[in-house]
């Protein structure tokens, strides 16, 4: 009997629909080469949800989440909703996904794809080759830290205040999937922290270094995020899997991502401890080009290799999927946001049939 799971989907608004109807068709069909049963639900979220149902994240959205193996989300918001008050906006569709699953763990893989290697803004011989994901701490640190806000002193001058704390626990359970993620990679994991400054970060460098007892296979190091943040510029092959904070990783995530220098092509997954996991492109909804056939569905693909390997524990669907888009790309197919001169310019859909037709071809 195939082994069945239950996905929500959430297709959100602008691309979303777009770039989620070719990824329901990979999904499907690596399930049907794989024996694997995939029982999938659409729900609202975002501006779409705003329109049909007045809350840009309906309890009944939430509710199907929970009851799911796994969440795909595409993006969400646009122009239409820029004008609502903050708290009505399709982003907290978001934050309010993230917040009640309990979402503590973001990855953010940043690999370079051969075939797109001119796009990074870096030398071919500094980025050829990197494959780096950055685990990245979601829900606590110094963006949820109190005391937090605005405050009058004594002389009447006006002072902003933030606070970086980490419980024991909050930092075991991200250096746990941490660790986990390094195992289902080259087994090297970098922490990185601000322990020569910050008393938070000498308790992370402590329960890290403490849990790697538990991970004899993985071999851990730890950087300073100043000097972090020069060697992912300077060498970034020496990177494997790196694990940080709230606020250091949101920096590093997106200096990470960005040596691939294309957006389109740029996957990730927030993981939880009980509730399911939600898997979604980097980009937003990119407006400038929804329901013209030009996105580039390969992030939302990808994102689906991600929910099969880190979501559902289901490696070789991941790697059909990722093997498909190798040969779509060294087949020359592009969409307009990855074209260079001599490449073939494809839409949305071709580029799903042509993801479509590479995946079939390794299954015969
Ligand atoms: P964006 O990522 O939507 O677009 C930035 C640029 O990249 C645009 O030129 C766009 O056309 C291009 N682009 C993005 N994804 C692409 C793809 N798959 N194929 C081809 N080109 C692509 O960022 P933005 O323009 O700053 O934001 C647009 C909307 O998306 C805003 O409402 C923003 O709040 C929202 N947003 C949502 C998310 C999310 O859902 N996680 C993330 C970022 C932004």
């Amino acid at each position: 009997m195939a082994k069945g799971f239950h996905i929500t989907l959430l297709p959100g608004d602008g691309i979303g629909p777009e770039i989620m109807a070719v990824a329901v068709e990979i999904l499907q069909e690596v399930g049907r080469q794989l024996n694997l049963a995939f029982d999938l639900d659409s729900a609202l979220i975002g501006g779409a949800a705003i329109d049909a149902a007045g809350e840009p994240l309906p309890s009944e959205t939430l509710q199907a989440c929970r009851q799911s193996d796994a969440v795909l989300l595409a993006a969400i918001g646009g122009a239409k909703w820029d004008s609502l008050p903050s708290h009505q906006r399709p982003e907290r569709g978001l934050l309010g996904l993230r917040a009640g699953l309990e979402l503590f763990a973001n990855l953010r893989p940043a690999q370079i794809l051969p075939q797109l290697i001119d796009a990074s803004s870096l030398k071919r011989e500094v980025v050829e080759g990197v494959d780096i994901m950055v685990v990245r701490e979601l829900t606590g640190g110094i963006y949820f830290g109190q005391p937090k806000g605005i405050f009058v002193t004594e002389s009447g001058e006006k002072r902003g205040v933030n606070t970086m704390a980490y419980t024991a626990t909050e930092i075991d359970r991200i250096g746990r999937v941490a660790f986990e993620t390094a195992q289902k990679r080259q087994g090297r994991l970098c922490s990185v922290d601000k322990a020569n400054v910050l008393d938070v970060s000498q308790l992370w460098r402590d329960r890290i270094t403490d849990l790697s007892s538990d991970y004899l296979d993985v071999e851990l190091s730890h950087l300073y995020v100043d000097n972090a943040a020069m060697q992912l510029v300077r060498w970034p092959k020496q990177f494997d899997t790196i694990v940080t904070g709230n606020l250091f990783g949101d920096i590093l995530s997106d200096a990470a991502a960005m040596l691939t220098g294309s957006i389109g092509m740029l996957p990730s997954a927030s993981l939880g401890a009980k509730n399911p996991g939600v898997f979604e492109p980097v980009h937003g909804s990119a407006p400038d080009i929804a329901g013209q056939d030009k996105a580039n569905p390969m992030a939302q693909v990808l994102s689906v290799a991600m929910m099969l390997r880190y979501g559902l524990d289901q490696p070789e669907a991941a790697n059909r999927i990722e093997k498909a888009v190798q040969i779509v790309l060294d087949q020359g197919d592009r969409t307009g946001d990855i074209m260079s001169p001599g490449m073939n310019l494809l839409g949305c859909k071709a580029m799903g049939a042509a993801l479509l037709k590479a995946l079939r071809s390794l299954d015969s």
